[in-house]
Parts: C-alpha cells; structure tokens; sequence
C-alpha cells in the first residue's frame, strides 16, 4: 500500500478506475468491509481516504475530540487490501479558507440537518475528493442514510461521472452499529436502544405492518425503555428524505438519540420486496471500536 499526503501525488500513484472509500480515519471493521463493495466494483485501484474535515463540525468541541491515529489507520487499510492511502492535511485540503461552496440544498435539512451546515461541508469536501482523485466509483455507508441521498443527488447535479456504491451497516453481535464515537459510549444498554428499536419495527414491516407512524413508534419506544434521549424516529423516502406515511420499497427508518455524550444514529431500509435491510452483524465483538 502507497500512502499519498498530497492531490498529485495519489493521482499520480493510483493506476487505472480507481474506486474510492471516503473516510475520516478512526477505523473500524464497518470501515474495512467497505473495501470489499470497493473490490466488487473490479476498479484497478482501491484507493481510501482519510480526513477529518472540519468543515462539516457544527461544534468545535466535537472536532476537537474526534479520534485521530493515522498510523493505526494505515496499518488497518493495509491489511484490509487498500492500495493506496490519501491522507492530506487540512493544508492540503483547504490552502485557503473555501469561499465556493457547495450546497446540499433542502437534502441538508431535515433530521441530522440540526448540525448547521454538516451537509454542505460533506458535499464540499466530496466534491473536492471527486474533482482531485478522479475515482470511477465511490463507497458510502448506509449507516448515513441521509450523505448517501446527498451523495447520490452531488453526482447527478454537478455531472460527476462516479458511480456511487452504497454498502450495508456493520453492527456488533448485540445489533449496536459500529462507529468511531462508540469509543466514547457509557452507556451500552441506552445505546442498544437505537437498534432494538429498529429490528422491532423491521420485524413488525416484514409481518405487515405499514403504518409510518406505527413503525416509528416502535423505535420511540425502544430508545425511551433503554435511557436514551430520543432526537428523532422517521420514515422517509430515501432519495428525497421527506417523510412518508406507508412502509414502501425506497423508504428508510432512521433514528438519532443522544446517549450520554455521544450522539448515535442509526436505520434500517425497505428495499427488497418489503424486506428490509438491517446490515450485517459481526460474528464477535468489534475489537477496534473498545466495544463488545
Ligand atoms: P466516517 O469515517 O464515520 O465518516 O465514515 C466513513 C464511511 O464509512 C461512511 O461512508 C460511513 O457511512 C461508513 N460507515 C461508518 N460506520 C459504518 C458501519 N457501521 N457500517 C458500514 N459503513 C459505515
């Protein structure tokens, strides 16, 4: 594996259609198995990228604590078969403070849009990754639902000829989805309420049940019965993230809760002739995360 801190530099070491993982580094294992939706793109170059960006932080404190370990992280990408590393510096990234923008419009607002300006930053610095690296397809998590709306609409309005590759949520074997915050959780059991909330609801939609409303009830109640403290529970259509009232193919149930200091999201989607998506549970605990 090539680690590259500069543009030129991972352009000039990446061969051939290059299929890139943006990421912002504290690895875990949700992160490397999107290397393999990366390989079954058949690109000639998995290139992942490492980036803290901190113009999609709405708190200073948050960007300040967020994890950081670029050694750790190169080591991990290596082993998860990355070909190269993009790894720049905020100099880099931005030589001068960015005045064009790009705007993620009304795709920006609703649910985790309370982060002021989180998707414009997103979809300024995708936009960036896009325009210097040339990839030929991209890998988005659907644990972010809402970036993949964003993403996805990003490359048809500004013409970006990338292919976008969502690939399902990796969760631990107790349901928690992995994300670098779970370092931060102490409160195991409020967390777990994201989830249990979710695989109720999927179960109850693959019973029949199609009442929106009824769906996130569910999730509601979960979240209150484990502690936590709930942000938002919502169906919605999952390209233009409006809320919808009938459980349809195309729509995601998503969930945010504040758990202690952390702040979790999570859901799942509907997709397959009613069935839904709940991602993948690890077979043991994540040992990258400090969770299990
Ligand atoms: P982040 O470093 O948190 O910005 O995430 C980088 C990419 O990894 C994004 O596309 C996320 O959606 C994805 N990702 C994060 N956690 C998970 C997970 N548990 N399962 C699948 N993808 C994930």
């Amino acid at each position: 594996m090539r680690v590259a801190r500069t543009f030129g530099e991972a352009r000039t070491t990446a061969d051939g259609r290059v299929a890139l993982i943006p990421t912002m580094g504290a690895l875990h294992e949700g992160h490397l198995a999107l290397v393999d939706t990366a390989r079954a793109a058949d690109p000639d170059t998995v290139m992942m990228s490492v980036f803290v960006n901190p113009i999609q932080f709405d708190d200073p404190a948050d960007l300040e604590r967020y994890p950081r370990d670029l050694e750790r992280d190169t080591a991990l990408a290596e082993a998860a078969g990355v070909g190269v590393l993009f790894a720049p510096s905020v100099e880099e990234m931005y030589p001068q403070e960015p005045v064009v923008r790009v705007s993620a419009g009304p795709l920006g607002e609703p649910m985790e849009g309370r982060r002021k300006g989180h998707f414009d930053g997103v979809a300024t610095v995708v936009t960036k990754l896009f325009a210097g690296l040339q990839p030929s397809a991209a890998v988005f998590g659907r644990k972010d639902a809402q970036q993949v709306a964003v993403i996805r609409r990003l490359v048809v309005d500004l013409s970006f000829p990338v292919r976008v590759l969502p690939a399902p949520t990796l969760r631990e074997p107790d349901g928690l989805a992995l994300s670098s915050r779970n370092v931060f959780l102490d409160d195991r059991e409020g967390a777990l309420g994201l989830s249990r909330g979710l695989f109720a609801a999927a179960d109850a939609i693959e019973g029949g049940l199609e009442d929106g409303s009824a769906a996130e009830a569910i999730v509601a109640e979960a979240v209150a019965d484990a502690g936590a403290q709930l942000h938002y529970a919502s169906l919605v259509d999952a390209a233009t993230l409006e809320p919808v009232d009938r459980v349809r193919d195309g729509t995601v149930l998503a969930v945010a809760a504040q758990v202690g200091e952390v702040r979790l999201i999570d859901n799942v989607h509907i997709d397959g002739d009613g069935t839904v998506d709940r991602g993948r549970l690890l077979t043991r605990p994540s040992t990258l995360t400090g969770g299990g």
